[in-house]
């Protein structure tokens, strides 16, 4: 196939990827299924400074456990390689060398004071056409003292030479095309020799070109680099076969105010990373959904929706569905809104669409948590009783609250449904009840309760009373699923001793 989509996701290892971050891997692994391309994940770690331990692992496997597939990148291998920066420098080198030749960038030796000082001097100090011609730099210096001072281990950066009241066209598939004059860029540093290590602009556009990377696809907070952007490409004698760009919007705080921050999800108590972080230096713990007890379809689904609709209201959709239905004509310019109930909801549908057995398998390891033995119950028993409450649950972690009764016989009664429905004269009845029970010899649902209610009904009880004072025995609670489908599953025996149980413990409430 001619010019095959090849798009790349290219974090920074500054930290954990953040949930923004993850959409935007996201859209680019949809668009490139989609288009039968190749996804690239591409590691610029040009900024040492910046560098934390561990964020590479964490962005690998933040990715796995979403299920958005790499195609080439450190780990994947592949034939653009290598795909970390820090070991790219031959590259980079090669094309300062080339753009310092051609007169498209200059050497300039600005100390950080000398530019403070210039910024202090000149209201709005930008390096550019206006400005350089009184810095220290290749261009107001004799060539003899370039080479002394770069003999002399001066350190140095290399700019880019922008020509001012130039015409900068960017190409947005969400945004259209956005006429940007040159003189608003300024002379980027594209590389220091201090660290022999070019900076993000370089490297990016130089691999983005190497790799033939088709489409741009990322977040909005890069859109202002972007005119730069093309600008290198110029220079660099690549403009024909620079890559699509695709600015996604940004994703907002929940109230719609300002971008989502790190500090959003600690404030207002959800998670803005895939994964649960541990900082290398503070210490600090930050929340994320894997932990949280999120699925990662839930995540998944979620994330697609922030910024992108399919034109009807289906809500939810598989990752090959999405991959079907994504479109950028269907993204928005505007930012969207972070709605963490709705991240809520959806792994909510998630779980009670979830075949009744894989959750069984989920909530095992919460069994284990709460001291219970899960080979103590047959699968076919945990199935039966997350498949009776997940109706009432959001999180993996919430079946144990709802479904504990299942496992182990109350040891406490809600004092305020002992109040409601524990009279003077319940013991007794519940006494009754379990002659009746005793005599049942098929405890499926429906005869159980065609027996009890039969014998309520022929002895004119109170439904509501006996069978609310029978839940709290069984239950410890007025509430939970259909009390004869617990009853089937519980069974008959363990039935009666929690009666008989609650009969000796439940004491009423004398006002
Ligand atoms: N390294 C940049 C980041 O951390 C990449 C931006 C881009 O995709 O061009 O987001």
């Amino acid at each position: 196939m001619e010019n095959k989509v090849r798009v790349r996701f290219a974090p920074s290892p500054t930290g954990p990827l953040h949930i923004g971050g993850v959409r935007t891997a996201l859209y680019n692994y949809l668009f490139a299924r989609q288009n039968g391309g190749t996804m690239i994940l591409r590691i610029e770690d040009t900024d040492s400074n910046r560098f934390v331990p561990g964020a590479e692992d964490y962005i690998n496997e933040a990715l796995q456990w979403l299920g958005i597939g790499i195609d080439e990148g450190v780990r994947e291998g592949g034939n653009y390689g290598p795909y970390k920066q820090s070991e790219r420098r031959d590259i980079y080198r090669r094309y300062v060398k080339q753009l310092l030749d051609d007169g498209k960038a200059y050497i300039a030796f600005d100390t950080p004071e000398e530019l403070d000082a210039k910024r202090k001097e000149i209201a709005n100090f930008q390096y550019d056409a206006k400005t350089r011609g009184m810095m220290r730099n290749s261009l107001t210096l004799s060539k003899e003292e370039v080479d002394a001072l770069i003999a002399a281990g001066e350190k140095y950066v290399v700019r880019i030479l922008i020509e001012p009241n130039q015409e900068v066209k960017v190409n947005d598939l969400i945004r259209g095309e956005v006429t940007v004059n040159s003189s608003v860029v300024d002379d980027k540093v594209l590389y220091k020799s201090a660290d022999d290590l070019p900076t993000y602009h370089l490297a990016n556009i130089v691999d983005d070109h190497l790799m033939e990377v088709t489409h741009v696809i990322r977040g909005e907070e890069w859109l202002p680099s972007a005119p730069l952007h093309v600008l290198l490409y110029e220079a660099l004698g690549w403009k024909d076969s620079m890559p699509q760009f695709v600015h996604l919007p940004l994703l907002l705080k929940p109230d719609g105010k300002g971008k989502l921050s790190k500090r959003d999800g600690d404030r207002l108590g959800f998670p803005v990373f895939p994964l649960e972080w541990h900082d290398p230096v503070s210490g600090d713990i930050s929340s994320g959904y894997r932990e949280r007890g999120y699925l990662p379809e839930a995540v998944v689904n979620f994330l697609a929706l922030l910024g992108w609709n399919p034109g009807n209201d289906q809500e939810m959709f598989s990752m090959d569905e999405l991959i079907k239905a994504f479109s950028f004509e269907h993204c928005s310019k505007k930012g969207a809104k972070f709605d963490f109930e709705k991240g809520k909801w959806f792994n909510h549908e998630y779980l009670i669409n979830m075949d009744d057995d894989k959750l069984a398998q989920l909530f095992k390891p919460e069994l284990a948590k709460h001291g219970i033995d899960a080979s103590q119950f047959t699968d076919e028993y945990i199935t039966r009783a997350v498949g009776m409450i997940k109706s009432r649950i959001s999180f993996v972690g919430d079946i144990w609250d709802n479904a504990k009764f299942f496992f182990v016989a109350p040891t406490e009664y809600a004092p305020k449904d002992i109040k409601k429905r524990w009279k003077e004269d319940t013991p007794e009845t519940m006494r009754r009840l379990i002659e009746v029970i005793k005599g049942i010899d098929d405890m499926t649902s429906a005869n159980a309760e065609e027996i009890v209610l039969g014998w309520i009904k022929d002895n004119e009880l109170h439904m509501g009373n006996v069978m609310n004072a029978f839940r709290l025995t069984v239950v410890g609670e007025c509430k939970g699923p259909h009390m004869f489908d617990i009853a089937e599953l519980i069974g008959k025996d363990e039935i009666i001793a929690r009666i008989e149980r609650g009969i000796e413990n439940i004491k009423p409430v004398v006002e």
